[in-house]
């Protein structure tokens, strides 16, 4: 009698223990589906960037040094142009905008400066370096050249104002001699340039 009545104890507890195993066990499939799903999702996150970047490469565009581009004297590799200051014909390899002496000049792209320096021929120097080998070069600034060397300048941030210090193309009056070096081969300027924008 009695150990039917154990018995019967046994089996009500063994339920709740089979009970309780397979609420156990559904709630160990269910945590094991939700990190699987997390861990995709994140998968999915992390290739989102490269494939948005991969959609959205644009052509890099160039921001003209000036804001109004007065060509003085065009760019020619070969071709003489006469250098009424110098009283001789040469190649003109870069591009001479004319501007109002303390018209602000800017940086066609973001880059670094690599260099500000003076001297007689070409007055004040700043030299932008905006990677992958493409370096422009801003001459015949005015003295109070406002970045140094090793800065880190935006497109369109000021990195100097034109000025009359090139001293090899003084009677062409106050205008920036602009070039642009690829690979450090000096090429046409207006490779970058678009100077019909508004
Ligand atoms: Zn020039």
């Amino acid at each position: 009698m009695s150990e039917n009545k154990n018995n019967t104890r046994f089996r009500k507890y063994a339920y709740w223990i089979l009970l309780f195993l397979a609420i156990a066990a559904l709630a160990i499939v269910l945590v094991l589906t939700a990190q699987k799903s997390s861990e995709k999702n994140v998968a999915e996150n992390e290739a989102l960037p490269q494939q948005e970047s991969f959609v959205s490469a644009e052509p890099i565009t160039f921001l003209n040094p000036l804001l109004s581009c007065d060509v003085l004297k065009g760019y020619s590799n070969s071709a003489l142009q006469y250098n009424k200051t110098l009283k001789q014909w040469e190649a003109h390899k870069a591009i001479d905008f004319a501007a109002e002496e303390g018209t602000d000049v800017y940086a066609v792209m973001d880059g670094k400066i690599t260099e500000v320096s003076y001297n007689y021929l070409m007055g004040n120097v700043v030299k932008l370096d905006c990677g992958n080998g493409l370096v422009f070069v801003y001459k015949s600034l005015a003295g109070d050249v406002p970045v140094s060397v090793g800065q880190n300048v935006k497109k369109g941030d000021v990195i100097g104002k034109v000025g009359q210090t090139a001293k090899s193309e003084a009677s062409d009056g106050p205008h920036l001699h602009f070039e642009a070096w690829l690979n450090d081969k000096n090429v046409d300027p207006n490779e970058y340039l678009d100077l019909e924008q508004k």
